[in-house]
């Protein structure tokens, strides 16, 4: 009984999801339509049409993303945790993190030299890690640096988890940072300090309900304009990693 009403909340939460998707979406189409339209008139004007490129691919971009949000949360209903280095995600997905964040961010990874397997969801993973590159993009207007590294940790005693070691991964910005009340509301679903249409607010509401699920946490530590740290704690497992495909992953499909 207890998963069925869970079932039911988490459908009404999807109805109230699409609804406002929808909606978003329907406006974006507007702009990328509007878009083309603008630049047919003014084929004449390079100027123009580079500006009407921009402003098309900007609002194609924000559809991709209201999608790929819609995606994750629908494949959140069905997780397959199976033992993973985090580093083989990472790779795997680095040219696409690099081809998000633009030529203006430099991307560093750095991983730990003897690597833990954790138990996760591989497409988990590489929605996680695309929605906190994508958020450190947002941060970083003119540019700076994304570090995702990873280590091993030691919890004991934390109210929060059990007992044991954790693979931490962590992306580290050198954005505006979030002052304190975004810092303490950035978890909570539909919050976005971000223009409508832009941010979803679901993010990171995401990533804390999935990697919980899994039987971890997430921590953010923020400095107004200095940065940004997103750690991941994922519960390590003695069970040998299984390959990640190389190659665009499934996500990438969405995005
Ligand atoms: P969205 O990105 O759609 O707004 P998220 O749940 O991912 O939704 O993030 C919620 C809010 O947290 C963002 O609107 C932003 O204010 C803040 N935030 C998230 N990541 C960062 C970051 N790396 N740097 C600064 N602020 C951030």
């Amino acid at each position: 009984a207890q998963e069925a009403l869970l079932q039911s909340q988490k459908m009404e939460a999807v109805g109230q999801l699409v609804a406002g998707l929808s909606h978003d979406f329907n406006n974006v189409l507007g702009a990328v339509v509007g878009a083309f339209e603008l630049i047919r008139r003014r084929m004449h004007e390079p100027d123009k049409v580079r500006h009407f490129s921009e402003a098309g691919l900007q609002a194609a971009e924000r559809g991709s993303r209201l999608t790929a949000q819609l995606l994750a949360f629908s494949r959140s209903q069905d997780i397959q945790l199976q033992p993973i280095l985090m580093r083989d995600v990472i790779e795997a997905l680095a040219d696409l993190l690099r081809r998000t964040l633009g030529p203006m961010i430099a991307l560093e990874l750095r991983f730990d030299p003897s690597p833990a397997p954790v138990m996760a969801d591989p497409t988990q993973v590489e929605m996680m890690a695309l929605n906190l590159a994508i958020n450190a993009r947002d941060a970083m207007p003119d540019g700076g640096r994304l570090t995702i590294s990873t280590a091993l940790r030691t919890i004991a005693g934390d109210p929060e988890m059990r007992d044991g070691d954790y693979v931490e991964i962590a992306f580290a910005d050198t954005g505006t940072g979030m002052d304190e009340m975004t810092l303490r509301r950035a978890m909570e679903p539909f919050f976005t300090t971000k223009p409508v249409g832009k941010g979803t607010g679901l993010g990171l509401a995401q990533i804390y309900g999935s990697v919980r699920q899994a039987g971890g946490t997430v921590r953010i530590d923020s400095v107004l304009a200095q940065g940004t740290e997103v750690r991941v704690l994922l519960p390590c497992t003695d069970r040998a990693p299984m390959p990640i495909e190389q190659g665009e992953p499934e996500v990438a499909a969405a995005l």
